[in-house]
């Protein structure tokens, strides 16, 4: 079984990618993650946005083990990361990999903003996943704030709606939702009430296809 997570920067669709994951036993790929391990690279090496070509050959050979998980998970480098997001090259790299991934065996969860649409467009189940704007900005800022950031609300709304509008306007595989996903607004939902909110879709829709 496939499960395409799509939707907007801190909606919860990677909190739910990976209980879902736990759940049905299934490995889990945050899509994001690759993307912002190129950011990252990028801002390390000094590399310029407009240097297509060194930052597709970083795509082509990033590897997510190399960095720790909390070097990913700043605001620049999630800046960074809508910026390469944007290069065709890049997600053309990435491409074959998340592929692979969504194609083992027993199956597999991911989450990003074009699983449904491109990656995975025949994945069995397909979810949507949206917040309110404010509520959004408030759930990111707790987080940088528990890492010690100094960012403020203002301040992470402002990134956050700039990071949403170039994710939704560049020309490649665009954030869009899928036609045929499921909606689900966590804006008023805890984690648990979503993926309780994700099972029974998911288990309503394997039923009626069995
Ligand atoms: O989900 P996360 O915030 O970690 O993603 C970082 C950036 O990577 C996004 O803002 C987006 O530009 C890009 N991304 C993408 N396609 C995906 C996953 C992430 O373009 N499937």
């Amino acid at each position: 079984m496939i499960i395409a997570i799509d939707g907007t920067l801190a909606s919860g669709k990677g909190a739910i990618g990976k209980k879902l994951a736990e759940h049905y036993q299934i490995p889990h790929l945050d899509t994001g993650a690759l993307y912002r391990a190129v950011g990252l690279e990028a801002l390390e090496q000094n590399i310029d946005f407009s240097n297509v070509e060194r930052l597709a050959n970083i795509a082509a050979t990033v590897n997510l083990r190399k960095f720790a998980d909390d070097s990913l998970r700043t605001s620049e480098v999630g800046n960074a990361a809508s910026k390469v997001a944007a290069i065709p090259n890049v997600r053309a790299a990435l491409l074959d990999f998340q592929r692979n991934f969504a194609n083992q065996q027993k199956g597999a969860v991911l989450d990003g903003r074009d699983i449904g649409t491109v990656v995975c467009p025949n994945a069995d189940i397909k979810l949507w996943i949206q917040a309110d704007m404010e509520v959004r900005a408030r759930r990111r800022w707790q987080e940088f704030q528990e890492r010690g950031s100094e960012l403020t609300l203002a301040n992470t709304l402002a990134t956050l709606q700039e990071r949403d509008a170039r994710d939704r306007s560049r020309g490649i595989s665009p954030m869009i939702r899928a036609r045929d996903s499921y909606l689900i607004d966590t804006s008023d939902m805890t984690i648990i009430e979503a993926v309780r909110t994700a099972r029974e879709f998911i288990e309503k829709t394997l039923g009626t296809k069995n």
